[in-house]
């Protein structure tokens, strides 16, 4: 039978196999199987020739019983309302097992960024904040960057809401520039919350992280980050790192400020001097320590698990492994940091945000880091022992957190 690469479907499997452990109530596994909300809209540009388009735009508040939505917005041809769905989910689990007092939720527009002038790229994001303005808010949804949106997107957003409502109110968006009362350390912080979680699980498994071997896909905000921390502060040896257009490798490792000049000046990292191109596939196969998916979903597939050597898979992408290859590497005795638990480090960081911009009150990197480390290193342990006490796998493990700590918070609402 042909794998489903829904990723919403996969995100109701994934719960669904929780759900079977926890032996839950079955009105809450229904009740936390969908959305509680959704908005669908339009958003016309006024393109520079003068031409109107229309782009479609989601938003899913997929559950805040324990806090107001959050999750970040995403530009993307392939965007599907399935993907926002499942990312929204996913969302919900992560600020369960981070313990961030909020709920899950994600946006986004199917349109190519890179087909769009600055111009274009602003009046969609500001025509996106118009449709949603009425729905979000520092106590309903706070959205953030994802694939293909940045801080200045983010800071256009949030001018179109105090324009708006007339007032200031930072903290109605994370991941902003420092200037507009972003959070120090937010842009590396998806990255580092992922490396707190490497070193745990190396420490478990008897990896020594100096000098071990790492291959990152994806060398967008998150696989750049990874990669300089990896490097630079946690002694690892990155020998391969991709984007979409394919990979790079050198045995020796490579360098990060070699491949992000690179980058810069050629948009990709092919051809980056001193380094061999592989493909994307190649790169998810090498013999290597440990693996990090930083791009999309669905990387990691019955095709190719059997392949994979890696010893730790750190899923700093959201949904880059299906449920089947998740069995096969289970099997094969990897260790898998899953999404929601290894990237929770962006939104910790954003309620970071959230709670300076409450204060007015801004603290420096050193102090978001030691935060952000201890936040890590807790919800690591606690779906590590989960797994362990349950004898599940890690993925699993990390749903049973989540899903009690969602499901209390609705039960004692009165919900279900
Ligand atoms: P980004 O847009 O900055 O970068 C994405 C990178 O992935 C780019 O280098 C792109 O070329 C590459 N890519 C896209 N398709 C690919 C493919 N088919 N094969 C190989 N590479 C491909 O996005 P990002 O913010 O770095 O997000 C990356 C992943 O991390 C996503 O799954 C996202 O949901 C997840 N994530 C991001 C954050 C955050 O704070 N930005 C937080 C949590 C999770």
């Amino acid at each position: 039978m042909k794998e489903n690469l829904n990723p919403f479907a996969i995100a109701q499997a994934q719960l669904d196999e929780a759900a079977a452990v926890l032996q839950l109530d079955p009105a809450m596994h229904a009740f936390l199987r969908e959305p509680m909300r959704e908005f669908h809209f339009t958003i016309p540009v006024r393109m520079d020739d003068g031409s109107t388009r229309v782009f479609k735009g989601f938003r899913v508040q997929y559950n805040d019983a324990r806090g107001p939505a959050k999750g970040g917005i995403r530009f993307h041809p392939d965007e599907t309302i399935d993907t926002v769905r499942a990312l929204a989910a996913w969302m919900t689990w992560k600020t369960a097992v981070a313990d961030v007092p909020l709920g899950g939720g994600k946006g986004g527009v199917i349109c190519n960024p890179r087909e769009l002038s600055q111009n274009e790229l602003e009046r969609l994001s500001r025509g996106y904040m118009r449709a949603i303005a009425r729905h979000i808010g520092l106590t309903k949804d706070v959205p953030a960057p994802d694939v293909n949106t940045h801080p200045q997107i983010m800071a256009w957003m949030l001018d179109e809401y105090e324009i708006l409502t007339g007032k200031h109110e930072p903290g109605v968006i994370t991941g902003k520039p420092l200037e507009l009362g972003g959070s120090a350390g937010r842009g590396p912080a998806t990255a580092m919350g992922g490396m707190f979680t490497i070193r745990e699980a190396a420490k478990l498994l008897g990896i020594q992280l100096e000098g071990a071997t790492c291959a990152i896909q994806g060398y967008g905000n998150v696989g750049s980050h990874a990669h300089r921390l990896a490097s630079d502060v946690f002694g690892l040896k990155v020998v391969a790192v991709s984007d979409e257009f394919g990979g790079i490798y050198n045995e020796h490792g490579l360098s990060p400020d070699d491949v992000t000049r690179h980058q810069r000046r050629t948009g990709k990292v092919i051809d980056c001097p001193g380094t061999e191109n592989i493909t994307n596939k190649e790169l998810l196969e090498l013999d290597v320590d440990i693996l990090i998916p930083a791009a999309i979903e669905n990387q990691i597939t019955s095709a190719n698990a059997n392949n994979i050597r890696a010893k730790i898979v750190a899923e700093l992408a959201n949904g880059p492994t299906t449920p089947e290859a998740d069995n096969i590497l289970n099997d094969k005795g990897v260790y898998i940091i899953p999404d929601f638990l290894c990237n929770a480090g962006g939104v910790t960081v954003s309620y970071f945000e959230m709670v300076q911009n409450a204060y007015q009150f801004y603290w420096d990197e050193s102090l978001v880091n030691e935060r952000l480390d201890k936040k890590m290193t807790t919800a690591f342990h606690a779906v590590h022992n989960m797994a362990q006490a349950k004898k599940v796998d890690t993925r699993v493990g990390a749903y049973l957190v989540a899903v009690n700590r969602v499901a209390e918070a609705v039960r004692l609402r009165g919900w279900v």
